[in-house]
């Protein structure tokens, strides 16, 4: 089948067609040109593509805004975005539902949210992402009692590969439901969601800094410490921060560096010596304690709506790579880390991300069955002249395996079929789920090829 002309589409199609795009995501470190992109604003539109390309078989991906570190959401074939599906549908106060069209962005959602006395009860570092791609990889925040964001899910809408509306809950198309609250993309393209959230809320938030030992001998106490608590450990010391959220009805206010201490020496200043450090890696560890005794001396104290205080800026461009273990392994596999980093010399950026994460029952969520610890290694990503990091990277992910580590699946990674098999029980079922929504592969792609179907030998992080 040779590539589908713009001008063989009917004048509907062409209505919400390309032919000029190249796909590239937020990292910049995928693109993909596709033959068409299609932008629905409505579900008959999606349908309409949807059966285009069953009847030219033709690959079919969604994306969402792109974040994906990997190339989950690449596909030379057909593409489709639903960002201007993005409207609030119902909600009902009294049980803390919305319904809302999935390529909503999460900043909107919390706008319609706010607007009707309600908040997300967790959410991750950024909100720029969609709705539909958040929960496609069951993107996460912190918090001992909270699940991944895919646990917020009531039910859900799909457009499977011949071209259906199906419906799903805990009640209706029940293993639908299982597999499609994180389908990685693979089961059909989702537009729209009944999402759980909680009457709108403030944050304090208070983020102080520790010796990481003592807060790896006193884990669970850490963890426990607040409604979210998050530690980020700065490699070649043993210092760390620790930062800690609750429910609060305190005014709005912030105390510690200000904004221009923080934009000016943890971004740019941070980053011009980053740069000089890819000429003398050795630099790089007292680079690290130099940050942390500028911009951790005093603690920092922060009220403010949900939304701004579970986000932060994610300064520079960066390689990075996140596995969920057990919480309780969590201090082993870190010291483990920290023990390979100075035998082995390495010079690694900071900070190291740990977050928590209760345990769920989505099929494909990386805290499936456990109370969920997630490591997130960086390294800072120049233009031009690349840092060295994939020893770094073979160290963490052989210390991840080791406590049947299950990679963050929007991250590049190297594991396969095999490894995922024998580390999710409900893995077979998904694939059974999937072969039934899509028996020709419509919605599949390179990645879902090379990790999840292929039985295929082990594959190198395709970083
Ligand atoms: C700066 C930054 C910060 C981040 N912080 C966090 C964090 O704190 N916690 C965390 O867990 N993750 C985090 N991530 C990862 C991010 O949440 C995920 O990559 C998320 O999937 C991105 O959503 P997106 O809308 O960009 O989706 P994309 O990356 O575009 O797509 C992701 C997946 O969703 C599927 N998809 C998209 N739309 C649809 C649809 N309508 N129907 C079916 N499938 C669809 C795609 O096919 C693909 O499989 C971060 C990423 C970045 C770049």
């Amino acid at each position: 089948m040779g590539p589908c002309r713009f001008d063989q589409l009917t004048p509907e199609l062409q209505a919400i067609a390309t032919d000029k795009f190249t796909f590239q995501n937020w990292a910049k470190t995928f693109k993909c040109t596709p033959e068409l992109l299609f932008e629905p604003t409505t579900e008959e539109q999606v349908q309409k593509a949807v059966l285009l390309a069953k009847s030219l078989n033709k690959p079919l991906k969604a994306f969402g805004c792109g974040h994906s570190p990997s190339d989950l959401a690449c596909s030379p074939g057909f593409m489709i975005n639903i960002d201007k599906m993005d409207n609030l549908l119902s909600v009902d106060v009294k049980t803390c539902r919305a319904t809302v069209q999935a390529g909503m962005s999460l900043h909107k959602l919390h706008k319609v949210l706010r607007e009707n006395g309600l908040a997300l009860s967790n959410l991750g570092s950024i909100s720029d992402q969609s709705v539909a791609g958040v929960m496609a990889t069951a993107s996460h925040g912190t918090g001992a009692e909270y699940g991944c964001l895919s646990t917020m899910i009531v039910d859900l809408t799909l457009i499977t590969a011949d071209g259906s509306i199906l419906f799903c809950s805990p009640t209706e198309n029940v293993n639908v439901f299982e597999a499609a609250r994180c389908s990685l993309g693979a089961l059909g393209i989702i537009t729209r969601m009944t999402l759980q959230a909680e009457p709108d809320f403030r944050l304090e938030a208070i983020q102080k800094p520790y010796k990481f030992s003592d807060v790896l001998n006193d884990w669970d106490n850490v963890i426990h410490s607040a409604q979210h608590a998050r530690v980020w450990w700065y490699p070649h010391t043993d210092d760390c921060v620790v930062w800690r959220a609750n429910r609060t009805t305190k005014e709005i206010s912030r105390t510690g560096p200000s904004f221009l201490m923080e934009r000016f020496y943890g971004f740019h200043t941070y980053q011009a010596m980053l740069n000089v450090t890819r000429y003398s890696t050795r630099l790089i560890p007292y680079l690290t304690k130099l940050m942390f005794n500028t911009l951790h001396s005093q603690p920092v104290n922060m009220v403010d709506v949900s939304n701004k205080v579970f986000n932060f800026d994610c300064l520079f461009p960066q390689y990075v790579n996140e596995w969920a273990i057990d919480w309780k392994d969590a201090p082993d596999a870190l010291r483990k880390l920290d023990k390979f980093i100075n035998e082995n010399d390495l010079k690694v950026h900071f900070p190291v991300e740990i977050r928590f994460v209760d345990q769920d029952d989505v099929w494909l969520s990386p805290a499936y069955g456990r109370k969920t610890c997630y490591i997130g290694v960086i390294m800072y990503r120049p233009y031009g002249k690349p840092v060295p990091y994939k020893k770094y990277w073979k160290a963490y992910e052989d210390i991840m395996r080791e406590y049947n580590g299950r990679p963050h699946w929007a991250k590049a990674h190297g594991q396969t079929r095999k490894d995922l098999e024998a580390s999710y029980p409900k893995f077979n079922e998904f694939l059974r789920v999937r072969q039934q929504l899509d028996p020709t592969g419509m919605f599949l792609n390179d990645y879902l090829r090379r990790h999840v179907i292929s039985p295929g030998k082990e594959t190198a992080s395709r970083l």
